[in-house]
């Protein structure tokens, strides 16, 4: 909802504030760190102490963005206003929870169906394609500076949450977005190439092993895929080198749900569901406290990843046929 009152109450905020912070959420994904990055290069270049503040280590996919050195643990006392971008609850904020007591004042920036608005401020709308693209309207809304470096940083941001600007929620808006983001001279090719070009050989080894032991159930319209700690062991892989697996499976034509189960620890799994057509996945994910959006959402089930594939299959088979 970004109506012309929230944006000058916004302005109004922004100049009567000295210590500003930007949070980032825990596993933080592209839209998370570009749109991060973007709002804190911009708002930087006006005469105000920003804070990039992390809230989880950054995943090597990452390091390239414009700034990432920027982001530190926080280490100041107070905040007069504190920007939390691409997070649907305060639990996403990790340790970093804590910086809601610390500031004065707090804007929630995001796109989640499952966001709690739990700002004083919140431009929360989950038609958008990203966070990075309601960034894009605030710098543009309140005349922020924009610059080649915040551009890369909103393209990355835009680009990764949007499988490459496919899915349901980029409109022709986005790719006006997009296409005002090349003339500040962006270099695309080269975000492309870093973005979906650049997987390490012990990615491409653990895509093998976890693919090979993918199971399909329901004619083939659910595959659940398991990354175990023997896997990682075997590949030399990391957890965060699971990325675009789950993504591959959707791809299946039969498919309309893919999971994959990260066994984090023997009783902790990070599941990440994907769907297709008819199955939303924030409900699925929310039977089990987790959420995100309608085609792709996250939950944390606390068993063995035996016992959460029978958990995650019994839920997503109630919303097939
Ligand atoms: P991923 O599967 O890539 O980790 O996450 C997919 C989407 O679901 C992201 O938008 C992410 O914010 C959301 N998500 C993932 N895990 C959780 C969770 O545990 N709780 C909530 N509320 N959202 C999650
Ligand atoms: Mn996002």
């Amino acid at each position: 909802m970004m109506s012309k009152n929230n944006l000058i109450e916004l302005k109004e905020l922004i100049q009567a504030s000295k210590n500003i912070g930007v949070v980032s959420h825990i596993n933080p994904d592209g839209d998370n760190l570009g749109s991060l990055l973007g709002l804190g290069l911009s708002l930087k270049s006006l005469d105000k102490e920003v804070y990039m503040i992390k809230a989880d280590f950054i995943p090597n996919d990452y390091i390239f963005l414009n700034g990432i050195e920027e982001l530190k643990t926080f280490d100041g006392k107070t905040l007069d206003l504190l920007f939390v971008l691409d997070c649907s609850d305060k639990n996403r904020l990790g340790l970093n929870q804590n910086l809601f007591d610390l500031s004065t004042k707090v804007v929630n920036i995001d796109h989640h169906i499952s966001n709690t608005i739990f700002g004083d401020l919140n431009f929360v709308d989950n038609s958008v394609s990203s966070t990075g693209e309601l960034i894009y309207d605030i710098i543009k809304g309140l005349t922020l500076p924009m610059d080649k470096d915040i551009a890369e940083n909103l393209y990355v941001a835009i680009s990764s949450d949007t499988g490459r600007f496919s899915y349901e929620n980029v409109s022709s808006k986005t790719h006006e977005v997009i296409a005002d983001l090349y003339d500040y001279s962006i270099d695309a090719y080269k975000l492309n190439k870093k973005l979906y070009q650049s997987r390490s050989l012990d990615r491409t080894k653990l895509f093998i092993e976890a693919i090979s032991n993918v199971n399909f159930y329901n004619n083939s319209s659910i595959a659940i895929v398991k990354v175990t700690q023997k896997m990682l062991r075997k590949t030399n892989a990391k957890m965060e080198d699971t990325e675009g697996i789950v993504e591959f499976l959707r791809d299946t034509d039969s498919v309309e749900a893919a999971f994959l189960l990260k066994e984090l620890s023997e009783h902790e799994i990070k599941v990440s569901l994907r769907t297709k057509s008819n199955v939303d996945a924030n409900m699925i994910c929310s039977a089990f406290g987790g959420g995100g959006h309608t085609r792709a959402s996250g939950c944390t089930i606390k068993d063995t990843i035996i016992k959460a594939e029978e958990l995650v299959l019994m839920e997503a088979k109630k919303y097939m046929d």
